[in-house]
């Protein structure tokens, strides 16, 4: 059976690195015509530099906004480029941008460059998109970016409670790893012990760092820390060929929460609470990923995460029907109502 490797072709990590973007794309070939897709609020302002850069740089730029990450807007914004044959689709945002630009790429046979503005989520380097069609939330399998500009300076003037939510998403690698192993031995699925080693890492990153986390200003050393955890874990996902090194059980709950109750936070703080009770489950130290998540200010209860005691639950019970083709510590019929409370309540998630 053969294996596909998708991995990005540069990656460029530092401060005032986005100057630079001009001289990336023409070194890598990319292309002259460019369409810039960016969130409309805050990476707006970070859109018009890049414009601006590229324009001088005498490249064609056209800029477009992403009102939602769904299915509808990945088609509208497909149609313009291929209208205007763009060569090039460059996200700038944190996470909605960057899912919908990849997925225009990918439709409209463009190459993807990857501008994260934040440390959100680890889907700033993945070739897959988390998108919406319906009530529905689907993966997408779209394009590798050829080209990561991640300027740590920007990446420092994200909200503190994005960055925090990178930490959570890449703590459900503890979690997302042992699910994998699991179906390996029980469904004979592929597992790459590298991958998982990877993803694994950046995980534990967070916990190396968790200290400087917790401080009020978060140091560029930590940030930095981050940031690359983050495409380690996009890397990992590269190298399986899927997100089974980044996505287990605990973004089964994360995914099933949104369903509930209308995505009520982050998605990565969704996952740090996930993972502290699919740890539960695998008979791990889920004390000890709850004190980290604790300590560096990320949600690990119903309350903090501004849902109700039964919302969990509900979660806990369907997380399973999520992706009913990933098998997980949840099983094929999953949680009982009863075993879904006594989880929660067991891990302190609900009181
Ligand atoms: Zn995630």
């Amino acid at each position: 059976m053969s294996h596909i490797v998708d991995l990005p072709r540069r990656v460029v990590i530092g401060c005032a690195v986005l100057d630079e973007i001009a001289r990336h794309i023409d070194e890598l070939g990319l292309g002259k015509r460019l369409l810039i897709v960016s969130g409309s609020s805050a990476t707006r302002k970070y859109a018009n530099m890049v414009r601006e850069i590229l324009s001088d740089a005498r490249f064609s730029v056209w800029n477009v906004e992403v009102k939602d990450a769904n299915i509808d807007e990945v088609e509208r914004l497909s149609s313009i480029a291929r209208e205007i044959k763009a060569e090039v689709v460059i996200g700038v945002g944190g996470g909605k941008a960057l899912d919908v630009a990849k997925a225009v790429a990918m439709k409209s046979g463009a190459k993807f460059v990857s501008v994260p503005t934040a440390p959100s989520h680890d889907g700033i380097v993945s070739p897959f998109a988390s998108l919406k069609e319906g009530n529905r939330l689907i993966s997408m399998k779209t394009v590798m970016p050829s080209l990561v500009i991640a300027d740590i300076e920007i990446i420092a003037q994200a909200p503190r409670r994005l960055i925090i939510a990178g930490c959570g998403d890449l703590i459900g690698k503890f979690s997302a790893i042992l699910d994998w192993r699991l179906a390996h031995k029980l469904k004979g699925e592929y597992y790459g012990e590298y991958a998982a080693s990877l993803a694994l890492l950046s995980a534990q990153h967070v916990l190396k760092y968790s200290s400087m986390y917790a401080l009020k200003k978060i140091p560029m050393e930590a940030l930095r820390a981050l940031v690359e955890a983050l495409i380690s874990s996009g890397i990992a996902m590269g190298i399986a060929g899927s997100t089974r090194p980044a996505s287990g059980s605990e973004h089964l709950f994360a995914h099933a929460l949104d369903i509930v109750a209308g995505f009520p936070a982050l998605h990565g703080e969704e996952v740090g609470v996930g993972t502290i009770m699919m740890l539960y489950l695998h008979g791990r130290n889920w004390r000890k990923v709850r004190k980290v998540l604790k300590r560096i200010g990320a949600p690990v209860s119903a309350r903090e995460l501004g849902v109700r005691d039964i919302d969990i639950i509900k979660a806990l019970t369907i997380a399973h029907t999520i992706r009913p083709d990933r098998y997980t510590i949840l099983g094929e019929k999953g949680l009982t109502w009863e075993a879904a409370e006594r989880l929660a309540r067991v891990t302190g998630v609900i009181d």
